[in-house]
């Protein structure tokens, strides 16, 4: 297997790092698809591409894309990434598909232009990644050795697996609980132009509608807990709000989204205050009322958000600013350009 992975970047960036090691082993291709306004029309942080091009100077990331959002017109561009399969009524009986959230159509586009360069790379299969999801390396083995065994019903190899996922809160060690087993999320699929990512073909499971490719349900692999898991490091942001502003499935947060930009409102109040012996709070409603208790455990994949650039978000950054001590740099660059925002806040709280 020649696997190549491929990164939806818009935010999280302080995530992609940790999470590309933690693939990197097994990716013989690794492609960040970003972008610097969101789908929202929010720029992304002023240090992103310098932060990106450091990873491909270091050998973490491969390849570098970048797009921007574009009006996908309703029609034909809209019904080439819509499976012929897909029932009428999950795409709102429209031929057109004009009534179907635009979000979703750039972000599967985002992973489509990421899977072709996968396959420009010569890659045999594919996982499509955000920056916040990650996977244990012996994991991830054994999940690439299912995939090249035959399905002993039908004889014929999987063309994609999908796996359950952990949910990380707020802090990369700490994990919300029960364990939640509906949500699948796709791992690794066949690299193949003969099977796109097309939206909403029916695998009959709960899967992120944008990481589907356009094949049987009986191709697709499920994995068990045991055997393969996605970490996701859900709201392990430096900057919660932000994400909230700007998620790809941002209408299923409603008034949350929408006091995103008020650093008052009581989510992100609630968010600041918790700790993993509170009764867990999500911006979701109905996962504010599933999960009902916090563990810690180790962390896994190092993550660190304490030492990230305050310019490009880069981890372990080893300069300190010298007048605040509060904020870490890269080096004098990253210090230089971040100047003219952080002299605002530079001194703040630090008179004590
Ligand atoms: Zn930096
Ligand atoms: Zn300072």
């Amino acid at each position: 297997m020649r696997l190549g992975v491929t990164y939806n970047v818009y935010d999280g960036e302080e995530l992609l790092e940790a999470s590309a090691r933690s693939v990197r082993a097994h990716a013989a291709h690794i492609v960040v698809v970003y972008q610097l306004v969101s789908n929202y029309g929010e720029p992304s942080r002023p240090g992103l591409e310098l932060m990106l091009q450091s990873l491909l100077d270091r050998g973490i990331v491969d390849e570098l894309l970048r797009v921007d959002p574009v009006d996908i017109p309703p029609g034909e561009a809209r019904a080439s990434v819509v499976s012929k399969d897909a029932p009428r009524s999950e795409v709102g009986n429209d031929p057109t598909f004009a009534t179907l959230n635009e979000a979703f159509f750039l972000e599967l586009k985002k992973r489509e232009d990421g899977r072709r360069c996968c396959a420009a790379a010569g890659c045999s299969h594919f996982m499509s990644m955000d920056t916040d999801e990650f996977y244990l390396h012996d994991q991830l083995a054994s999940l690439a050795r299912m995939m090249e065994e035959p399905n002993p019903t039908t004889g014929r190899l999987p063309l994609a697996s999908v796996a359950t996922m952990r949910l990380l809160f707020k802090d990369p060690r700490w994990e919300l609980l029960p364990q939640e087993d509906t949500f699948k999320v796709p791992v690794i699929c066949v690299c193949d132009d003969a099977y796109p990512l097309k939206l909403l073909p029916n695998w009959q499971m709960v899967v992120d509608p944008t990481r589907r490719i356009d094949c049987a349900r009986e191709d697709v692999l499920i994995v068990p807990r045991d055997t393969c898991e996605m970490w996701h490091m859900s709201f392990v942001r430096r900057d919660v709000s932000c994400k909230l502003r700007n998620t790809s499935n941002r209408a299923n947060y409603g008034a949350v989204a929408d006091s995103a930009s008020d650093p008052a409102s009581k989510f992100l109040r609630d968010f600041e205050a918790w700790q993993p012996h509170m009764t867990p709070i999500h911006p979701h409603p109905v996962w504010n009322n599933f999960y009902k208790s916090a563990r810690v455990l180790s962390n896994h994949f190092d993550v660190d958000l304490d030492t990230c650039c305050d310019y490009c978000l880069r981890p372990k950054a080893p300069l300190r600013c010298a007048r605040c001590q509060a904020v870490r740099y890269c080096d004098a660059g990253c210090q230089r350009y971040d100047w003219k925002t952080h002299k605002k806040k530079c001194g703040e709280g630090s008179a004590m």
